[in-house]
C-alpha cells in the first residue's frame, strides 16, 4: 500500500485493476481445490481452468501462465524465428511494459504502427508489411491489444478489427490478440470472448486485472501450438507445481466476475464525467471501459505532484503517466459511493 497521511481514511487505490485482493468465495475456492503437480501434468484445477478458458474463447487448447508478459511472449516465440518482425501499435503493451522481451526472448524486433488510441487500418498494416527481399526481416506477426491500455482502455471497433485480421491472413502474417482486458472489451460491447478471439490464431487473457484474481494470465491457441508454448513456459521459468491453487482463483473470477465489469465502467463514467466538469482538468482520452486519463491544466502542478497531494490529503492513490497526464482505473474494490469520493476530491484538488 503507499503511503497516506491520514490513515483513518479509508484508501480508495485507483492506479490499477490489478490491486485488487482476492475476495472470500474466491480464497474458499481456493482452499478446496484439489492439487496436483503441473510440470507433471496432473494439477486437476489447472487442467480445469485451461479447458473453462480454452471453452470461452473457442479454441482447442489454452495453458495457464503466471503473467499476461509471459502469455504474450509465448505467443510471439512460438510465431517467430529470430530476425523476424512483429507489426503493432507504437503505444502496445509489448513494447512498452514488457522489459524489451521480444528481443531478449524471441530475437525478434518490432515494427510499430503509428495511430490513434491504440487502434490501426488494414491500410496500415499493407502500408508497414515488407516485401520479401533478401535486404528486409521477415513481417511475421501482428499483434492487437483489446482494451488498449495507453489508448485509454479504448475498444476496436469489431468491424476494423475483423478486417485488420483478415488483411494479415491475406498477408500471410500469424495474428494474436493481447487480450488482458478482452473481458473489458466484451462487457462494453456485449460481444462474447469467442465472437473476438474467433479473429486471431493465439489469445492471451489475464486473470489479475479487473477479473481480481490474485495471479495469472492464459494462452489459447491451436494444440500443437499451445503443446510447443508449454516447453517454452518451462524453459523460460514458468514451469509451476501446485498451481490449482492460482488455477482455482482464476477459476472462481472467470466464472463470477465477469458480468460485474459494466459497473466498473459506469464507475470510470463518474469519475470521466466529473473531470470533463472540471476547468482544470482535460479529459485526454474517451472514456470507453474501466480507465481514465486526464491531464491537470495547471502548468505549475505535475501529475507526481497531484498524485502526492491526493493521496497525503484524500487518501486516493491514482498513476501518474507523464508530465501532466494522471491515470484512473476502476476495480472490484470501487463502490459507486467511492467514485463519487474520488471524483469530487480529484475536482478540488485541481480547482485549488
Ligand atoms: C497488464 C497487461 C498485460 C500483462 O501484464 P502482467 O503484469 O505481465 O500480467 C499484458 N497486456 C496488457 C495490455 C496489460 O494491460
Amino acid at each position: 500500500m503507499p503511503q497516506q497521511a491520514a490513515p483513518t481514511t479509508p484508501l480508495i487505490d485507483l492506479r490499477s485493476d490489478t490491486v485488487t485482493q482476492p475476495t472470500d468465495a474466491m480464497r474458499r475456492a481456493m482452499f478446496a481445490a484439489p492439487l496436483g503437480d503441473d510440470v507433471l501434468g496432473d494439477d486437476p484445477s489447472v487442467i480445469a481452468l485451461e479447458k473453462q478458458v480454452a471453452e470461452l474463447l473457442g479454441k482447442p487448447a489454452a495453458l495457464f501462465t503466471p503473467s499476461g508478459t509471459m502469455a504474450n511472449q509465448l505467443a510471439i516465440r512460438c510465431h517467430t524465428q529470430p530476425g523476424d518482425e512483429v507489426l503493432a501499435h507504437e503505444d502496445s503493451h509489448i513494447i512498452h511494459y514488457e522489459t524489451g522481451a521480444p528481443a531478449a526472448l524471441s530475437g525478434v524486433m518490432i515494427n510499430p504502427l503509428r495511430s490513434e488510441r491504440g487502434f490501426f487500418t488494414e491500410h496500415d498494416l499493407r502500408a508497414a508489411v515488407r516485401a520479401p527481399g533478401i535486404h528486409s526481416p521477415a513481417s511475421r506477426l501482428v499483434v492487437i491489444e483489446n482494451t488498449h491500455n495507453r489508448g485509454g482502455g479504448s475498444v476496436w471497433p469489431v468491424d476494423q478489427l475483423a478486417g485488420v485480421c483478415k488483411t494479415a491472413h491475406e498477408l500471410g502474417l500469424s495474428r494474436h490478440l493481447d487480450g488482458a482486458r478482452l473481458w473489458n472489451a466484451c462487457a462494453a460491447t456485449g460481444l462474447s470472448p469467442r465472437e473476438i478471439a474467433g479473429h486471431f490464431d493465439t489469445v492471451s487473457v489475464c486473470f489479475s486485472k479487473g477479473l481480481g484474481a490474485p495471479v495469472g494470465s492464459a494462452l489459447c491457441g491451436e494444440k500443437d501450438l499451445i503443446d510447443r508454448a508449454r516447453r517454452f513456459r518451462k524453459m523460460f521459468g514458468g514451469g509451476m507445481r501446485q498451481s490449482g491453487l492460482l488455477a482455482a482463483a482464476a477459476g472462481h473470477a472467470l466464472t463470477h466476475h465477469r458480468e460485474r465489469l459494466r459497473e466498473d465502467h459506469e464507475h470510470a463514467q463518474i469519475l470521466a464525467d466529473a473531470v470533463g466538469r472540471s476547468a482544470s482538468l482535460r479529459l485526454a482520452l474517451p472514456r470507453e471501459t474501466n480507465m481514465v486519463f486526464f491531464d491537470v491544466m495547471n502548468p505549475a502542478l505535475d501529475a507526481a505532484a497531484f498524485c502526492a497531494a491526493l493521496l497525503k490529503h484524500h487518501a486516493i492513490a491514482a498513476l501518474p503517466m507523464g508530465t501532466h497526464r494522471v491515470r484512473l482505473v476502476t476495480h472490484l474494490h470501487i463502490s459507486a459511493a467511492d467514485a463519487r469520493r474520488a471524483a469530487e476530491a480529484i475536482t478540488r484538488l485541481a480547482g485549488e
